[in-house]
């Protein structure tokens, strides 16, 4: 392929013409390429490979923190799945004002309307990220529990039974957890296979705190990561001393999951595909399926969570002071919003308060 060889020579050309040029896709060695062999396996694609690594490094060293590690995160594998989802249920469904703070979280675009404020005092939360982070308030905690039971749901399917919530000592009663009101999300059984002792948690990857959105801006994955090792010093000794495998499943808030979750769900999808219920006997396309069928659900169990959240959080920090700590007296009377306005917010906090 004398034509190939004839652009790596010019490729070099270039490199030497250019060298003194920063932060051009020129800075890719072509050699590795390998020009001397005749033949070049998939090399559109390894060409186009170059490319885009290359713009996407560009892009990613010419943003900010928040954003390079916003990028990072939303592009995880299964983070955008919500994007994919058929509305054939409620699950997958959106209203549209669900969808717009989804999609302004996605893409970085400011939170509507003007300023928001929380009920923590905190003020100018420009993107979200505060709301998505303070412990005020019970949301951060229902949006937990809405993924705890998504997920029982889900493994409840594939043949597993499992419990919620469950004190350590009613597991054993000479458990010894510091401090010894220690929980577990999830406790999964199947068949004589080691229970499987489960902590969801959700971590939000561009935190306001500077330092912690240093750490978490590592690479794709490290927030999830961080806390996942969090997560294992907690319970990995208490789940050993009873018996128990334990996972951590840990989400970052964009949908990108910790490698933990990541191995699990994959791995259940390949157990459930072998089982008889599904009838599969192993079959590998039905294990896909189930796998994407899955990280759809989840996304947008989550991303629906995200933005009640963040609407609800909204509509508290614009409750008079008096009233906003408490969420079950909030008067929507009293609000000053326009109609429109608090006839979408009354909605939003009945469907907060069935969800
Ligand atoms: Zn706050």
């Amino acid at each position: 392929m004398d034509w190939v060889r004839q652009a790596a020579i010019g490729w070099s050309a270039l490199q030497s013409i250019h060298s003194a040029q920063s932060n051009t896709i020129l800075q890719h060695p072509w050699r590795s390429l390998r020009c001397e062999s005749e033949t070049f396996p998939h090399l559109q694609r390894r060409l186009t490979s170059v490319i885009h690594q290359h713009q996407v490094s560009s892009l990613l060293s010419s943003l900010p923190t928040r954003e390079s590690t916003r990028l990072l995160s939303v592009s995880g594998t299964g983070a955008g799945a919500f994007l994919t989802a058929l509305p054939t249920s409620s699950q997958t469904s959106f209203a549209n004002h669900e969808l717009d703070l989804c999609i302004r979280l996605r893409l970085g675009i400011p939170l509507p309307g003007p300023s928001p404020s929380c009920v923590c005092g905190y003020t100018n939360d420009t993107f979200g990220d505060h709301f998505l982070t303070c412990n005020r308030g019970g949301e951060i905690q229902s949006r937990h529990n809405h993924l705890r039971d998504l997920l029982s749901s889900i493994l409840s399917s594939t043949n597993c039974s499992t419990q919620r919530e469950v004190p350590a000592l009613n597991v054993h009663p000479n458990a010894t957890s510091s401090p010894t009101n220690r929980r577990f999300d999830l406790i999964i059984r199947s068949g004589a296979t080691m229970p499987i002792s489960a902590d969801v948690s959700i971590i939000h990857p561009t935190p306001i705190n500077t330092r912690s959105l240093s750490r978490y801006s590592a690479s794709q994955g490290s927030a999830a990561l961080i806390r996942e090792q969090t997560k294992r010093r907690i319970y990995q000794p208490l789940s050993t001393q009873l018996g128990m495998q334990f996972i951590p499943l840990i989400l970052e808030s964009y949908g990108t999951y910790g490698p933990a979750f990541a191995s699990f769900l994959a791995t259940m999808s390949r157990r459930a595909s072998s089982s008889s219920s599904f009838c599969g006997f192993g079959n590998t396309s039905l294990a896909a399926h189930l796998l994407t069928d899955w990280r759809r659900r989840i996304s947008c169990a989550l991303q629906k969570a995200n933005a009640r959240l963040l609407q609800l959080r909204m509509l508290r920090g614009s409750v008079d002071p008096m009233l906003r700590d408490q969420r079950s007296r909030i008067d929507f009377g009293q609000l000053r919003l326009d109609n429109a306005t608090r006839f979408h917010s009354t909605l939003y906090y009945v469907q907060f308060c069935l969800f």
